[in-house]
């Protein structure tokens, strides 16, 4: 086997066992061809078997020794690479039945001796275009059913990502758009039309818990999707609706208050015409949106803060947001990220007012009351930082703070072997939940040595209201520990009789700004008149704080009213300017 090497041509193998024949064939061939020769059947097919894809060409002499033209094309048909090989089979001319046996096994053209040359070149080289065709065709074939395989590949990724898609933008429930979708929705809105003016309204079905708790979660769903599949009918068809979470809704749509006042209505209408047993009601919360580059989720939160403030009230279902609530929510987040270091570092500090006999103006014991110095921006008051500490619970810590602060104040007098009046501390109604409330006064108290009588508690009424058992329960315990507690804020809450009959307080104080609003003074004055008498004759003491004018003070006198705390008398003070006045004075 010779072979004449060059990659870039096709090759052909010549099987002859006629070296005459073979070097005829290789001439004619050697050009375009690289030939490999082989002497008979058998050498052929190793040949063969050893480049199965090298070969492009085999030209087969019909009679051959060892294996006879026929084995070889059989044995080429069963190896599905050599099945490939164009076959050219060579005969002589009177050869006509060995030709059609040849094409019955598989061969695919023949050559006639004599070879002409020129028939030999055009044959092979029809051959082998018509393979190229084939090939070319069979690979078409294989693209396109590749192509085919990718197209259904890629319409499932596609089917896969839209359902992904779905789930990531609609709500599993309701099939309207989620909050997601939602911010998404309404960013673009915008943007799309800048300079017109939108507005973003959050509804909230109000008790929605209670509903699943007595309807159960089916019927409070059918409720959700009853609200979806009508928002859009009554938002109006250009309105971007959404389920927001639970049992919130987001609507958007252009700003303009008549249509938002029909919406509200028409909302109204639609859920009492749900047949449930209850009052469904909604809470809604609205932010108008000027800016073009909105944060969807602020201009929620804005709606959230603005319905927080109708949550509950019957009468009033709906409010705008408006910038004092932004500016409240910047300052109580302001409170909190700054209330544990004001703590360690004792920037707050315990003021003290006063608590006076009206009768010879005496200063009888006073009230602790906080304040806030803060480093940069002075004192601040407890009215604002209170009620955000009531809504953290830090209240728990700050007063604990401010009792013990108050036992120290207490302990240093005590140390100068001055006659000590009596300082009342508030309890946050938030520290009736706190476990530990009586223990930890008590604990304080044995700590610096106080006796309980200088040491007086005041609940505010509102406690009673919240969790009347749980005040009569701390109220008890304090008494078995000889404590004495007045009840703040009396009169200022919805059942102060109640309160009375039931909780076993030592001193009532009575806040005069109760009566602000009375427009008839008289009223007032008898009111105040047989609240005083009610507690004398329950034998319960009273003070009467808010006291601010001369008149009042003379009113209050001639009831019989003992004790008053007031800015006519004094005004909450730092704790040197009262024991300048007090005990420098009287001591
Ligand atoms: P409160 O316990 O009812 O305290 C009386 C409030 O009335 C004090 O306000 C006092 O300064 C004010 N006041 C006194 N005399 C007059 C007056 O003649 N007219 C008027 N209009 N007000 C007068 P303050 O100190 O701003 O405290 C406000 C509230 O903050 C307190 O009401 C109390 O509820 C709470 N608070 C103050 N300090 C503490 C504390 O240490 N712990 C707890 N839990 N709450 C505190
Ligand atoms: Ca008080
Ligand atoms: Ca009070």
């Amino acid at each position: 086997m010779e072979k004449e090497t060059d990659l870039l041509k096709k090759t052909m193998l010549v099987v002859d066992d006629q070296e005459i024949n073979r070097d005829i064939m290789g001439d004619l061939f050697k050009n375009d061809f690289t030939i490999l020769y082989a002497g008979d059947g058998e050498e052929a097919l190793e040949i063969l078997k050893s480049n199965p894809n090298d070969i492009d060409i085999v030209i087969l002499d019909l009679i051959m020794p060892k294996k006879n033209v026929y084995a070889v094309l059989d044995e080429m048909n069963k190896d599905s690479e050599l099945a490939k090989i164009a076959v050219i089979v060579v005969t002589g001319s009177e050869d006509i039945d060995s030709e059609v046996a040849s094409l019955e096994f598989g061969a695919t053209y023949f050559l006639t001796k004599p070879i002409k040359p020129y028939i030999a070149k055009l044959r092979v080289k029809n051959i082998l275009e018509k393979q190229e065709i084939n090939k070319l065709k069979t690979e078409n074939a294989m693209l396109e059913k590749q192509h085919a395989e990718e197209q259904i590949y890629l319409s499932l990724i596609t089917q896969s990502k839209n359902e992904y898609q779905y789930l990531v933008e609609y709500d599993q429930l309701t099939g309207i758009y989620n909050h997601h979708s939602f911010c998404n929705a309404i960013t673009q809105e915008k943007k799309k039309n800048k300079n017109t003016d939108y507005v973003l309204i959050r509804l909230d079905i109000e008790k929605f818990k209670v509903i699943n708790d007595i309807f159960g979660y089916d019927k409070g769903n059918e409720i959700l999707c009853y609200i979806a599949n009508h928002l859009k009918e009554i938002a109006g068809e250009d309105a971007i609706v959404a389920r927001l979470e639970a049992d919130n809704f987001g609507v958007y749509f252009k700003h303009d208050e008549k249509r938002v006042n029909k919406f509200l209505k028409d909302i109204t209408d639609l859920i009492n015409k749900f047949e449930i047993d209850f009052e469904l009601v909604f809470s809604a919360g609205i932010c108008v949106v000027k800016e073009n580059n909105i944060n969807a989720d602020l201009l929620i939160d804005r709606a959230v803060l603005a319905q927080t403030t109708v949550k509950g009230n019957y009468l009033k279902r709906s409010c705008y947001y408006n910038d004092d609530m932004r500016k409240k929510i910047l300052e109580e987040q302001e409170i909190v990220s700054q209330m544990n270091t004001a703590l360690q570092e004792h920037q707050f500090k315990v003021f003290l007012q006063p608590k006076c006999d009206l009768a010879t103006g005496n200063i009888i014991g006073a009230e602790a009351l906080v304040r806030w110095m803060h480093p940069e921006k002075g004192m601040i008051s407890p009215g604002k930082f209170i009620p955000v500490f009531e809504k953290n619970a830090f209240i728990m810590k700050l007063d604990e703070y401010i009792w013990e602060e108050t036992c120290i104040i207490i302990r240093n007098w005590l140390d100068q072997g001055i006659k000590v009046l009596p300082i009342s501390v508030n309890i946050s109604r938030v520290n009736l939940y706190n476990p530990d409330l009586c223990k930890t006064i008590v604990a304080l108290v044995k700590k610096y040595n106080i006796p309980t009588d200088l040491f007086e508690l005041e609940i505010t009424e509102s406690a009673y209201t919240e969790n009347g058992n749980k005040l009569l329960e701390v109220l008890n315990v304090f008494h078995e520990e000889k404590f004495t507690v007045l009840m703040d804020d009396f009169g200022s809450g919805y059942s102060s009789l109640n309160m009375l009959k039931n909780i076993p307080v030592d001193v009532l104080k009575i806040d005069l700004n109760f009566l602000a609003g009375t427009d008839e003074l008289n009223r007032g004055k008898t009111i105040m008149n047989s609240i005083v008498k009610m507690s004398d004759n329950l034998e319960i003491k009273n003070i009467v704080e808010g006291v601010e004018t001369k008149e009042q003070a003379d009113f209050l006198i001639s009831i019989g009213c003992a004790h008053a705390q007031g800015y006519l008398i004094y005004k909450p003070m730092p704790v040197l300017d009262f024991e300048n006045i007090c005990y420098k004075k009287a001591n």
